[in-house]
């Protein structure tokens, strides 16, 4: 092709598929029990996509000039382009129908398996909450053109009036993001594999054309980081090979190429010399590029509007971002950072937010209309959209300066801080101390936190939310739960007990709902992965602890038990990983607020006779920057908060901390820098894998390497757990190993809890009775 057509002057990256009330997830659940055909569940999601075309127009995106993207998915992007490119793993290849296409049925079984076949691998996007499938690729794929969803929803916009561009994720980043197949040799790369997709790519990018679509989206964020496991130099080049092979094609719509995160870097002047047509900017996350020969040749995509987070933000800062980078090229057009993904889907959706909070928030909807409006503020100028400058400027200034946003007492006491606030001193004399307080065995067993939420649990909330169940009698049913749970455990015979945590519907919201700073939504759901949504809390204001949260449950508890009670709490990090956090201060100075709030917490639990206290940090690896410069700073707020949060106690309290990924080693030095007298880590997907990180790592605390996968319905054998013990013990001197499972049993039934733990608790005696027999006298 010659001249590109003109390139929409606002868009968005991608917008929410779950519908404002969750009606995807819904249906798709329904269409997994049985109680929806295909075709009704097929119905639900064209009807979502006419809702959503539909919205978008309204909240000013053009109907027909390509800004409406084509970013449904029923169930994740990934999957998505894995079939339509037909990289479906052998041990799956059944899915492949007669047509060589991959029907409704199949696509979920590759996400959630089938039988003894395992499903993808799951694991984070980028730095959000958001989890994609990873694709597992070998010399023995076969990719071919295997599903023309992307071209029939295409077709179905365009039959409804709608000139909609089409979203796939990349051929260079769906390569980055997959893993070699179990098939594949040694040193091999799913990169090696570039040459025999791009054609399927091209393949595609024909039909589309042929289709009438004139514009189309390839996602590559995989360029922006720099935690993927591939030589950077390799992915630049294959970038550059990758967009020069479909640039070239002779039928096909115009490319433009997104890269949402963070900044391309050296990947940017590669990608401007190729023949793609339009370049998409984070320049939220990013700063604005250099020049780059070639780029004043392309549309330059300004994603200034932050597709991340909900805050409404500075429409002026936004504008003038575009503005410098319209000094590179001619052609510039708003945009989101990212896809609006991570966000709910409307503000106006939510009545109890009070007065002040909506005015300062943006939600996908809201964002779709910053966006429509810089868009004429960069055509028409300034002064076309002064009105809504100014109000964006004076909804930022009401935002300064409203009451509980910046709280004096919080920072005074934030400004006084010393090192002895982040040091709880000698290891070695806790662990004299701790010995003599808690008198535990050799390989003590305890589980991660909670216990099976049941469904009489989750009426027990629900009914209390309405106000059909008072106070008191859900204290006292939550209370009848809890003394359950404790008897369990003394039944199976574990040696730290847990409350089980029956009465918090998130370990996040839990707290979120009881610290001052926070806003819980109603309707402000996000995606976490497939049918599974999320509805974060809104960290607005100065964190701080009105009245202890945990204390009564946790004295409760150690009230009806000999044995030592193990207080539960969310550490600083993954609460402000897992909410909508201020965007106004450094995540360092908000999360060390958080820690301080927390450790009034545990002080408090101290105080009552609590022994262990574990502060729960699952989400330290996701917050880990995507730029290797930026890792030492995150590492170095992410850490002192732990250890603000944990460090007030006396010697003789133990506090433990839990982790859950497997990637031990890429942190394994900040770990150790938590300074846990315990840490739990998910260990059995990995094969035990990680001890010999922990090993190699030279660490010296306690340490429990999960022994059993909470994340199926499968019971272990004794023999199973025997052998990991063994393993883990292979590389870690007993004295610092502890034994539970991969992580908290909320998601699982009793049935096969209570069967796995004295599995847990039998395999555990046997070998501490062979290594007492084989102790030297
Ligand atoms: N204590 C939490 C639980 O057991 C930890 C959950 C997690 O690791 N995500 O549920
Ligand atoms: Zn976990």
């Amino acid at each position: 092709m010659t001249t590109s057509p003109v390139f929409p002057s606002g868009t968005i990256l991608g917008y929410p598929r779950i519908g404002p009330r969750r009606q995807l997830k819904k249906a798709v659940e329904s269409f997994w029990a049985g109680t929806i055909s295909a075709a009704e569940l097929e119905d639900t999601a064209a009807a979502l996509r006419q809702a959503t075309r539909n919205r978008l127009v309204a909240l000013g995106l053009g109907a027909d000039d390509s800004s409406i993207p084509g970013s449904f998915s029923f169930y994740d992007q990934v999957l998505d382009a894995l079939c339509t490119v037909g990289a479906v793993p052998a041990r799956y290849a059944s899915l492949v129908g007669a047509d060589g296409c991959i029907d409704l049925a199949g696509y979920f079984t590759l996400a959630r398996g089938e039988g003894e076949n395992l499903p993808l691998e799951m694991t984070k996007w980028f730095d959000s909450n958001y989890h994609y499938l990873v694709p597992e690729i070998g010399p023995e794929t076969v990719f071919s053109l295997s599903s023309d969803r992307i071209v029939r929803e295409f077709a179905e916009a365009k039959a409804a009036g709608y000139l909609t561009r089409p979203v796939i994720v990349g051929p260079v980043t769906f390569l980055l993001l997959s893993k070699a197949s179990d098939e594949a040799p040694a040193g091999f790369s799913p990169l090696d594999r570039l040459d025999d997709l791009l054609p399927v790519y091209a393949a595609l990018l024909q039909r589309l054309a042929e289709a009438g679509a004139e514009w189309v989206q390839l996602d590559e964020p995989a360029l922006v980081s720099e935690s993927i496991d591939a030589p950077r130099a390799e992915a630049v080049a294959a970038l550059g090979w990758a967009y020069d092979t479909l640039g070239r094609l002779a039928t096909r719509p115009a490319i433009f190429v997104a890269a949402p995160y963070g900044s391309l870097d050296d990947a940017l002047p590669v990608l401007a010399g190729t023949p793609v047509d339009a370049i998409g900017l984070d320049l939220v996350r990013g700063a604005l590029p250099l020049d780059a020969p070639g780029l004043a040749g392309k549309t330059l995509v300004a994603g200034v509007i932050d597709g991340h987070n909900i805050w409404r933000g500075d429409l002026a800062g936004a504008l003038d971002k575009a503005e410098r980078l319209a000094e590179l090229s001619p052609r510039v057009t708003v945009s989101t950072s990212t896809s609006l993904l991570h966000v709910p889907h409307d503000v106006n959706d939510e009545s109890a937010l009070g007065d002040e909070l909506p005015g300062w928030l943006a939600f996908a909807d809201q964002k779709v209309g910053q966006v429509a409006t810089l868009a004429r503020g960069l055509s028409e100028g300034r002064a076309a959209i002064a009105a809504e400058l100014a109000a964006a400027s004076v909804a930022l200034e009401a935002r300064r300066n409203a009451p509980g946003v910046r709280d004096g007492a919080v920072r005074a006491r934030a400004a006084a801080l010393t090192a002895d606030d982040f040091s709880r001193g000698d290891y070695q004399a806790r662990l004299v101390a701790q010995d003599a307080a808690l008198g535990l065995p050799l390989l003590p067993t305890t589980t991660i936190g909670s216990f099976p939420q049941t469904g009489d649990i989750r009426r027990a909330r629900a009914r209390h939310l309405t106000g059909a169940l008072s106070a008191g009698d859900y204290r006292d049913l939550m209370e009848a739960e809890i003394a359950r749970v404790v008897a369990l455990q003394e039944e199976i015979g574990l040696d730290v007990l847990v409350h089980g945590e029956p009465e918090r519907n998130d370990m996040v919201q839990y707290f979120a709902e009881q610290l001052d700073g926070f806003q819980v939504t109603e309707n402000g759901w996000v995606q976490s992965y497939g049918s599974r949504c999320t509805r974060p809390s809104i960290l607005w204001g100065d964190v701080s602890r009105p009245r202890p949260i945990t204390v009564d449950w946790s004295t409760y508890t150690q009230g009806l038990t000999a044995k030592p009670v193990k207080g539960m709490l969310t550490g600083p990090v993954t609460i402000l990983a897992w909410s909508f956090v201020r965007d106004d201060q450094p995540l360092g100075d908000t999360a060390r607020q958080v820690a301080l709030a927390l450790r009034d917490e545990i002080a408090d639990l101290e105080a009552a006779g609590i022994g262990l206290v574990q502060v729960d940090e699952p989400a330290l690896r996701e917050l880990l920057p995507l730029k290797k410069k930026d890792h030492a700073d995150y590492l170095d707020w992410s850490v002192g908060s732990f250890r603000l949060a944990t460090a007030g106690v006396a010697d003789a309290t133990q506090i433990h901390t839990h982790l859950c990924y497997s990637e031990f080693g890429v942190v394994i030095d900040a770990i150790r820098n938590l300074d846990a007298d315990v840490t739990s880590i998910e260990a059995v997907r990995s094969r035990m894998e990680v001890v010999a990180d922990i090993e190699a790592g030279g660490f010296d605390h306690g340490i429990g390497p999960g022994v059993y996968d909470i994340h199926s319905p499968r019971v272990p054998s004794v023999a199973e757990i025997t052998e990991l013990l063994d393993r883990a013990l292979e590389s870690i001197p007993e004295r610092q190993v502890w034994v539970n499972p991969d992580c908290g049993l909320k998601t699982r039934g009793y049935a096969e809890t209570v069967e796995s733990l004295h599995n847990m608790v039998t395999a555990t005696r046997a070998v501490r009775a062979r290594i007492g027999a084989n102790a030297p006298a």
